[in-house]
C-alpha cells in the first residue's frame, strides 16, 4: 500500500485560484476522505495527482506531492498510474460502446506492471467482489445501471492494480442501498492492498468510511482530523450532517443547511 504526502500545493485554472496551500497525507493503508460543497477544489486535488490537470486547462502553481516518498510532479498520467496510483473520475466515466469485460482488460493496460497470471487474479478478484460485472461480461458497459457503472469503474481501476485509489463522488447520484454497496466494497478493497483518497458529497457515509478527514472549503483546508472526532465536531454536524442544535437557532446555518441537506445519508 501506498502513502501520498501533499505539501502546500496551490493550483490555478489560469486567473481561477483552485487550491492554495493544501497540504494533506494519506498513510499507508489508510482511507482518507476529503468534504466539501460544490467548487470547493476537491477534484482539483484529485487532478493534480493523477497528473491530469493539464487536461482541464489547469496548472500546480506551487507546492508538492509525493508517492511513496517519490515526487509525482513531472510524470505523465500514465507514469502515474504505472506507479500504483489510479483514479475513479467523477460520473464514473466507463467506456459504454465496449462491452464489461473490454472495459476490464482496458483497466490492465497501463497498470502496474504484472504477469497474465497477475492479470487473471485482479480480473478473479473483481468478479468475487462484483459477481454481476461476470454475469454481464459480454453487454456493452451504456446498459449498466448507474450503480453497477460505478463497480465497472471501481473494477477497472482495480486491474490496473493500484497501491493508491483516488476515488471522485464514487456514490453521487445512486439510491442509499447501492451507495452502501459501494462503500462496503470500498473497505474490502482497502483491506485487501490499497489506500484510498476519497472525495465525497455524502459526509455521513464517508465519515464512517474513513479513517481522517479533511474538510476543502474555497480552495483551503478549512479542517482535518480523526474521523470520528470530524463526525462528532459541531461545524461537521451542523455544515455537512445536517444535524442542528435547536437551542441555537443561527441564520447563517440554517442557509447552510438549506444548501447541504443533500450531504446526508
Ligand atoms: P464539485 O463537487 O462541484 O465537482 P469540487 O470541489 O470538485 O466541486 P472543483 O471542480 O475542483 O471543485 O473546482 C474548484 C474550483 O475551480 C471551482 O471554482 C471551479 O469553478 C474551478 N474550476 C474547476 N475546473 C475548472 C476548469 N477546467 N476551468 C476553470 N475553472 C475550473
Amino acid at each position: 500500500m501506498g502513502s501520498l504526502h501533499v505539501r502546500e500545493l496551490s493550483i490555478g485554472y489560469g486567473p481561477v485560484r483552485a487550491l492554495r496551500s493544501v497540504s494533506l497525507d494519506v498513510p499507508a493503508g489508510a482511507v482518507v476522505v476529503v468534504l466539501g460543497g460544490n467548487g470547493a477544489g476537491k477534484s482539483t486535488l484529485l487532478r493534480a495527482v493523477s497528473r491530469t490537470l493539464g487536461f482541464h486547462r489547469g496548472a500546480v502553481t506551487a507546492g508538492s506531492i509525493s508517492f511513496d516518498g517519490r515526487p509525482l510532479d513531472g510524470l505523465t498520467p500514465d507514469r502515474v498510474v504505472a506507479a500504483g496510483v489510479v483514479q475513479v473520475p467523477e460520473g464514473r466515466k466507463v467506456f459504454t460502446r465496449m462491452t464489461v469485460a473490454d472495459n476490464l482488460r482496458a483497466g490492465a493496460l497501463g497498470g502496474r506492471a504484472g504477469s497474465r497470471a497477475d492479470t487473471a487474479r485482479s480480473l478473479a478478484r473483481v468478479h468475487e467482489l462484483f459477481p454481476v460485472l461476470a454475469q454481464r461480461a459480454r453487454q456493452r458497459a451504456g446498459l449498466l445501471s448507474g450503480g453497477e457503472q460505478q463497480m465497472l469503474a471501481l473494477g477497472r481501476a482495480l486491474m490496473a492494480r493500484p497501491r493508491l485509489l483516488l476515488l471522485d463522488e464514487p456514490t453521487l447520484g445512486l439510491a442509499p442501498k447501492m451507495a452502501a454497496t459501494i462503500a462496503e466494497t470500498i473497505t474490502e478493497i482497502n483491506a485487501s492492498g490499497a489506500s484510498v483518497l476519497l472525495v465525497e458529497q455524502n459526509a455521513a457515509l464517508a465519515l464512517r468510511l474513513s479513517s481522517h478527514a479533511y474538510v476543502l472549503e474555497v480552495g483551503e483546508v478549512t479542517l482535518d482530523g480523526p474521523a470520528p472526532e470530524l463526525a462528532a465536531s459541531d461545524e461537521v454536524r451542523r455544515r455537512y450532517l445536517g444535524i442542528t442544535d435547536e437551542a441555537a437557532p443561527d441564520p447563517a446555518a440554517a442557509g447552510a443547511r438549506r444548501e447541504l441537506r443533500r450531504w446526508s445519508a
